[in-house]
């Protein structure tokens, strides 16, 4: 097992960021980048930007970026500095003693002394036929990232969390119609949520229904022609299937923090999210620090997970300090 002084379990915004300032302290950080299984797709190392397309609200890109493309800059901005990139995925961490023993693909590899968790979360997706061929041309997952995209578009919203209604609200802003698809006749979200929705006059609902498939066509090549075109409907209490045409679809049922390897070590939220003590990137194991969407519950921004990235560096610079002194 090789010894490291820092090391950086996930290659999103916040694990670039956490191991450019590592690197930078001289800390000569090692980073496991795993990429990501969605569906029956595996995804380049990036985290959910590698599979978005265009980003326009990370800042210092006023023309706006595509997602792999900033990836790939964070990724050189921290290698340039020093960092060790490894590829595979983390399968088991021992955080019950120091050094914390990581194992990559079944195989025993790293003892880290300090340990930064940067392994994102997923949004759940429905898994219906057409929804990735066609995600980042019309699907879409985040509406905050999105939404600016639709502007007199109609969108179609589905799910009936809080997520769902949140997302539904802030895409009036932009599209001509939103109509929210719920499988069930009533709304898991907050009362207040579901009260402002109710009254927003560019929101509808269809209720008792799934959404079935995303029709349209993948565009050949960024920007040409193509994308979603329709959703097919099926109501769950009559049987009937509809065809409804929309610009967008935002798939809004949920995030999933990537935490199974830490299970049991390092406390969550009821939400599944990791625990920091608030303000800062500290979990419940000394030395290990959580940085990103896997502790984000509430912002969920790739610039907001870089901005914990380097809160969890210099977190764990500081950590490791005060071991050397003490
Ligand atoms: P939730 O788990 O609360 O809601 C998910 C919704 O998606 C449910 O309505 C569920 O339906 C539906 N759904 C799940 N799977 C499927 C599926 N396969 N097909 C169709 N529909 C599906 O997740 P949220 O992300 O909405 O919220 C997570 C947590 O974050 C909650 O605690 C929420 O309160 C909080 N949150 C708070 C916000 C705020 O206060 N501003 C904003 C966003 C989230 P069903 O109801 O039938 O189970």
């Amino acid at each position: 097992m090789e010894k490291v002084k820092v090391l950086i379990i996930g290659s999103g915004p916040a694990g670039y960021t956490a191991a450019l300032y590592a690197a930078r302290a001289n800390l000569e950080p090692t980073m496991i980048e795993g990429g990501f299984v969605a569906g029956n797709q595996s995804v380049l190392p990036g985290g959910q930007l590698m599979i978005t397309t265009e980003v326009e609200n990370y800042p210092g890109f006023p023309e706006g970026i595509q997602g792999p493309e900033l990836m790939s800059k964070l990724r050189g901005q921290a290698e340039r500095f020093g960092t060790r990139i490894v590829h595979g995925f983390v399968t088991a961490a021992d955080l019950s003693k120091r050094p914390f023993a990581v194992s990559v693909e079944g195989t025993p590899a790293f003892e880290a002394e300090s340990l930064i968790v940067a392994t994102g979360a997923v949004a759940k997706l429905l898994e219906i036929p057409g929804e990735r061929a066609l995600m980042g041309h019309g699907v879409s997952a985040c509406a905050t990232c999105d939404g600016a995209f639709f502007r007199g578009k109609r969108v179609v919203v589905a799910g009936g969390g809080d997520t769902a209604i949140e997302e539904a609200t802030f895409l009036t802003r932009f599209a001509s119609s939103v109509t929210i698809v719920h499988r069930r006749d009533k709304l898991r979200a907050s009362k207040v949520m579901q009260a402002r929705a109710e009254k927003n006059p560019k929101i509808s609902f269809i209720w008792d229904t799934v959404v079935e498939a995303c029709l349209g066509n993948k565009p050949e090549t960024p920007g040409a022609a193509g994308g979603l075109e329709a959703l097919q409907l099926k109501n769950i209490k009559t049987g009937e299937t509809t065809t409804v045409p929309c610009d967008g679809f935002f798939v809004a049922i949920g995030h999933k923090p990537n935490t199974e390897v830490f299970a049991g070590q390092l406390e969550l939220l009821e939400t599944g999210y990791i625990k920091v003590r608030p303000g800062s990137t500290y979990t419940n194991v000394a030395g290990v620090f959580a940085c990103g969407d896997v502790q984000d519950p509430v912002y969920r921004q790739a610039v907001t997970a870089a901005g914990s990235g380097c809160m969890a560096a210099i977190d764990a610079e500081r950590w490791l300090e005060a071991q050397d002194a003490a």
